[in-house]
């Protein structure tokens, strides 16, 4: 059996002939904050969202332990000083429910929810060519169009659970961390199977052994995690940053990851190996991903990186007292080439009499059997088995939407070897389509929703700029697209994230291409790019219809993304990208 959220639609007539300015796809963060920018630009809008009810992410992950891990004073939106000052935390890194309920106190302070429709699957979009319209058809039977299509379906929403043989023959449940029930799972008195050491597997693990009377984990691929520190919200530092929060969000947008920490230019290797043990102890001990900030060449130089690694490691053989479960914890890879995880207590769990740790790098898990998981001929006994095996990431979503473009090009044929997309924002042959954190943006190397709302407010003065002229299609030019492409490939060679075998280059998910999909030349070197092109009237962009511009396109919500700012940090990503002086 497998248990999943309950979508059971409430009953409402089918939507048929509506015409719409734009379609939004998907109610999380990205969708909320379309809607709201198009409303405020007088726009019309219909979102569908397959959930229930607002919140993406933070609706579906509801397991045990889920949280973010960028500080809750930076996962925020920033469009609205109210909502700034209104909304308070509750502890240093929000928990999954509490960031729920932010999602939800948007939507009803901003009367959001009147136009989306929810428990409501798009499955088609196709630009009519002659009537320069998105046609979307959903699995309730709505079939509406719109001058654009937008996608805010998620780089972390469609779910990867393996097709493990013999799922059917296992009589409990079966879980995956992203689709997690509604109501509480109780695993008092239960064996547990935990099936993955990702983010997720990392944050459940110490909680749900807390309840098991077993728990076994299995794990192909150890990750490296550094402990949260979360606490209860220092309301002193609330209240400086709330009294000014243009400062913070404006030190945010000066960093590669859209996301303030203190953090040392200097090489690792330019230290002395004592000086470099201090240093990784002060910056252990501020915990999360702030560690990486260690030194400056983390990233980008694997000699370097590897006294990061062995720091790690060495914190994993302090922990865990069982030398040989240690040394299956301890990663040979890059340190950080994968997510870097964040957890309380995590490796600390390995020294419970109850939880154990089997291998399933060497020999994969061969079935799953009527009582437990079989490894090698061995069935290891479980009640329940939890899939923490992490999502088909960045295109994932799109791919279970027929999208069909200009000339019956689908979007699913063009991005065969790969996706392909300018600046993030759009793919050439499929005009008036915009995707909120495309593969080609810095999406899930940023903090995301300072990046989705970069992108909204692009997005959406680029809609006003196209009614300002009486235009009716826009498009990236093939030759700009092929330019950023190439540029997004070429940046990520420099980084040593490319160099494993992460869910960043789809290589999670068997016959994916690889591809290094998101950008990583920086946060703001992109910003400024964004402007660049808007500025000169959306440079590489094809405008079909309309006056030519008589004046540069107005900037109304992307004026806050308009101002310079202090690029504070600079990787070798970012002097790659070629935009800035190399120090
Ligand atoms: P989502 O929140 O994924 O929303 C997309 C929505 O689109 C979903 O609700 C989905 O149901 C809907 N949808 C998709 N396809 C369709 C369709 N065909 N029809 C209708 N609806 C559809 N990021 C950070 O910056 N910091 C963090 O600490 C952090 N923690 C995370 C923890 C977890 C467990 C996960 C999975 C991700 C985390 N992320 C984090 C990334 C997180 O996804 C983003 O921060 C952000 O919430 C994404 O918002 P979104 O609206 O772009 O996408
Ligand atoms: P993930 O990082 O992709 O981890 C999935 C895990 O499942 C990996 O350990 C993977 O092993 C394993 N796995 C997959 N298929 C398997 C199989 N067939 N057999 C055995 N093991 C298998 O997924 P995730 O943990 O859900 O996290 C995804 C991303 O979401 C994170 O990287 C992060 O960006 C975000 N997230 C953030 C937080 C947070 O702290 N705020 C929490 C959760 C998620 P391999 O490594 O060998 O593939």
């Amino acid at each position: 059996m497998t248990t999943s959220p309950s979508t059971a639609p409430s009953s409402r007539p089918a939507e048929d002939g509506t015409r719409y300015d734009a379609v939004i796809v998907g109610a999380g963060f990205g969708g909320l904050y379309m809607l709201h920018a198009l409303r405020r630009l007088g726009f019309s809008a219909r979102v569908f969202e397959a959930g229930d009810d607002v919140g993406g992410t933070w609706y579906w992950n509801r397991y045990p332990g889920a949280r973010c891990d960028i500080e809750s004073l930076q996962y925020s939106y920033s469009f609205d000083p109210d909502l700034d000052q209104e909304w308070s935390w509750s502890e240093r890194y929000a928990p999954q429910p509490e960031i729920l309920a932010y999602a939800n106190h948007v939507a009803d302070r901003f009367d959001l929810r009147r136009d989306i429709r929810f428990a409501t699957r798009v499955t088609t979009a196709r630009f009519d060519e002659d009537a320069a319209l998105w046609e979307i058809e959903t699995d309730r039977g709505d079939r509406v169009s719109g001058w654009f299509c937008i996608m805010a379906v998620g780089c972390l929403s469609n779910a990867n659970i393996p097709d493990f043989p013999g799922r059917d023959e296992f009589e409990g449940p079966v879980l995956h961390t992203g689709q997690w029930p509604h109501e509480e799972v109780d695993f008092t008195d239960m064996r547990v199977a935990v099936i993955g050491t990702g983010s997720s597997a990392i944050q459940s693990i110490p909680i749900i052994a807390r309840q098991a009377s077993r728990l076994t984990v299995f794990q192909r691929t150890p990750n490296y995690s550094v402990p949260a520190w979360n606490r209860p919200m220092d309301r002193e530092q609330e209240r400086e940053v709330k009294a000014d929060y243009p400062g913070l969000r404006a030190r945010m947008r000066g960093r590669p990851t859209g996301f303030f920490f203190p953090f040392n230019i200097d090489p690792a290797l330019g230290s002395t190996p004592e000086e470099r043990e201090r240093q990784y102890e002060e910056f252990w001990g501020r915990g999360g991903l702030p560690f990486l900030g260690a030194y400056g060449d983390l990233l980008f130089d694997a000699d370097a990186n590897e006294t990061a690694a062995e720091f790690a490691r060495n914190k994993i053989r302090s922990i865990v007292r069982e030398p040989a479960t240690a040394e299956l914890l301890c990663p040979d890879n890059v340190f950080g080439c994968k997510r870097l995880c964040v957890d309380t207590g995590y490796y600390e769990t390995y020294n419970l009499p109850h939880v154990h740790l089997v291998n399933v790098s060497d020999t994969p898990i061969e079935r799953f059997a009527r009582d437990g998981v079989v490894v090698d001929g061995t069935t290891w006994p479980a009640d329940i088995i939890i899939c923490a095996t992490g999502f088909a990431a960045m295109t994932g979503s799109f791919e279970r939407i027929g999208i069909t473009g200009r000339s019956g090009l689908t979007l699913a044929e063009k991005w065969r070897a790969g996706p392909r997309t300018c600046l993030g924002l759009s793919s050439h042959g499929f005009p008036n389509l915009f995707m909120i954190t495309g593969p080609g943006s810095p999406s899930v190397l940023a903090s995301m929703i300072q990046a989705i709302e970069q992108h909204v407010d692009w997005m959406a003065d680029c809609m006003a700029h196209l009614r300002d002229i009486g235009a009716r299609t826009i498009e990236p030019g093939a030759a700009a697209e092929d330019a950023g492409v190439d540029h997004v490939n070429e940046v990520a060679g420099v980084s040593l994230r490319s160099t494993c075998s992460s869910w960043y280059v789809g290589a999670n998910i068997p016959g994916r291409p690889r591809v290094f999909m998101p950008y990583i030349g920086g946060f703001p070197i992109y910003v400024n790019r964004c402007n660049e092109v808007m500025d000169a009237g959306y440079e590489g962009f094809i405008i079909t219809g309309g006056a030519p511009a008589a004046a540069p396109p107005e900037v109304r919500l992307t004026e806050r993304w308009h101002v310079p700012v202090d690029i504070d940090v600079i990787s070798p990503a970012m002097v790659a990208a070629r935009q800035v002086p190399v120090v």
